[in-house]
């Protein structure tokens, strides 16, 4: 491993880690080294089987992020097993309807996952890196609606272009501090969260037309802007959402 993006001796917490883009960044974070903290409120037993191929550690922390109360719960038992050096806050969901008919609970139940979760879970972490001065990184997993409307999916899109404020609010604050405070934009990938969209054959033809790479992304296309983000190689980089899109945005 090249030695700035070397993670060796680094440890990673890592939300929502049992599948989909949050398994693959784990398994990348832990070929380039780190030992890995898998948080979510599903099984972990195949992202540990992935990780223990790479010869990194393994702790998974049951905890279901739909609301503040596991928050104190995670940061002692992760940091019973040594420091959390790199925080991904990838757990998130998506609810689709309507803007017309949408609910207060479709929105709620976003908005408290993708975004209030996201934040006291990441400023428990903050105040430790703080406290011992070693500082840290925190990665965001946003969205293409960080920059985009969508349709059909207001809480959705308020949640993640939420995020991409709050990373750069939050980059301002603690660049100072030792933390890095960035997120990564994933374009469309297959995953759970967007099976829908890929059930629906006219939806999916024409996403894949727009798509200039001219596929969907493999959840494991993520890892190198995971690790980069994680790393020394970006000890400069602060409040930007990196978009992994396959060109989308660009169009
Ligand atoms: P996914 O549905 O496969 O995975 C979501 C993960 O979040 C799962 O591990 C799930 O258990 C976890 N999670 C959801 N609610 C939780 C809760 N209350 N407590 C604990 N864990 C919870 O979807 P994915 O595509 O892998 O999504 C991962 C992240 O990437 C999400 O934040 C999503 O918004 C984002 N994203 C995905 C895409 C895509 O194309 N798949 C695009 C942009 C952004």
């Amino acid at each position: 491993m090249n030695g700035m993006f070397d993670l060796t001796g680094k440890r990673a917490l890592v939300t929502g880690a049992n599948t989909g883009l949050g398994q693959a960044i784990a398994v990348a974070l832990a070929h380039a080294g780190a030992g890995i903290v898998a948080v979510g409120r599903s099984s972990m037993a195949e992202t540990e089987a992935m990780v223990a191929g790479t010869g990194s550690s393994f702790q998974a922390i049951s905890a279901d992020l739909s609301t503040l109360e596991p928050i104190d719960r995670i940061v002692s038992e992760a940091s019973a097993g040594g420091r959390v050096d790199i925080l991904v806050n990838n757990a998130g969901i998506i609810r689709r309807a309507d803007a017309i008919d949408f609910t207060e609970a479709d929105w709620d139940a976003v908005m408290d996952v993708n975004l209030k979760s996201v934040f006291f879970l990441t400023q428990a972490f903050a105040r430790r890196m703080i406290a011992d001065g070693a500082g840290g990184k925190v990665i965001n997993i946003a969205s293409l609606l960080s920059f985009q409307g969508g349709i059909r999916i207001p809480s959705y899109t308020a949640s993640k272009s939420g995020l991409a404020g709050l990373t750069r609010l939050l980059a301002c604050e603690w660049a100072a501090r030792g933390i890095n405070v960035n997120a990564i934009a994933p374009g469309y990938f297959a995953t759970n969260n967007t099976q829908a969209l890929r059930d629906d054959p006219d939806r999916n033809a024409q996403i894949q037309a727009r798509i200039p790479a001219g596929h969907w992304g493999k959840p494991s296309d993520l890892g190198g802007a995971a690790v980069f983000l994680a790393s020394d190689a970006s000890a400069y980089v602060h409040g930007v959402v990196l978009p992994v899109d396959g060109g989308w945005l660009a169009r």
